[in-house]
């Protein structure tokens, strides 16, 4: 939890049943659209990450990209953008996993990375941890290595994070 958690949690908007009966959805557009809210939201990340010595920010399709390009712009790294399936116009590899109903796929350049490059993995929220772990299983195996996996929101009572952790990664989450 970073210092700004209570507050950043305070801007996001929860949406019941969407989009479907029984969901929360937390609707991240209210922290956007408050432009203080968004910068501290950015300087959280910078302030854990501007130490680290990261080659790369490697960020989930799609809410993923809107804090993780400008983390890497403000860091000085490269951007991967790791896409739903058949989105990447070039070579690519790719890392099934399982949803409640079916499966889905993420995606990446497979000359994305350099071996060994040290890589933050972002994405908006965190629920189950399926996304996030096939990402971060992902880029293990295109040879980068994953530093973290850091996200806006978790939703702990899911049991994504630590899902995510006990795979061996380390997660920050700014909320939950
Ligand atoms: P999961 O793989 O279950 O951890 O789901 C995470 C992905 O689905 C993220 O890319 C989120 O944007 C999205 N997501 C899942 N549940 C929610 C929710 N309750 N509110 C907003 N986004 C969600």
């Amino acid at each position: 939890m970073s210092i700004y958690g209570d507050y950043i949690k305070s801007v996001i908007r929860t949406v019941p049943d969407w989009p479907e009966q029984g969901v929360n959805f937390r609707d991240i557009t209210p922290l956007l659209q408050n432009s203080a809210a968004f910068r501290k939201l950015i300087d959280s990340f910078v302030h854990r990450y501007q130490e680290m010595n990261l080659d790369a920010i490697a960020a989930i399709d799609a809410r993923g990209f809107i804090i993780g390009a400008p983390l890497a712009y403000e860091l000085g790294c490269s951007f991967v953008p790791v896409r739903k399936k058949g989105k990447l116009p070039f070579k690519t590899i790719s890392e099934t996993y399982t949803l409640e109903y079916g499966h889905s796929e993420v995606e990446l350049h497979a000359d994305a990375f350099q071996k060994n490059d040290r890589i933050l993995l972002m994405d908006d929220l965190i629920a189950t941890g399926g996304t996030m772990l096939a990402a971060a299983n992902l880029i293990q195996r295109s040879g980068g290595h994953v530093v973290e996996t850091a996200t806006i929101i978790e939703l702990p009572e899911l049991g994504g994070s630590q899902k995510i952790r006990d795979a061996g990664y380390s997660v920050f989450a700014v909320c939950s």
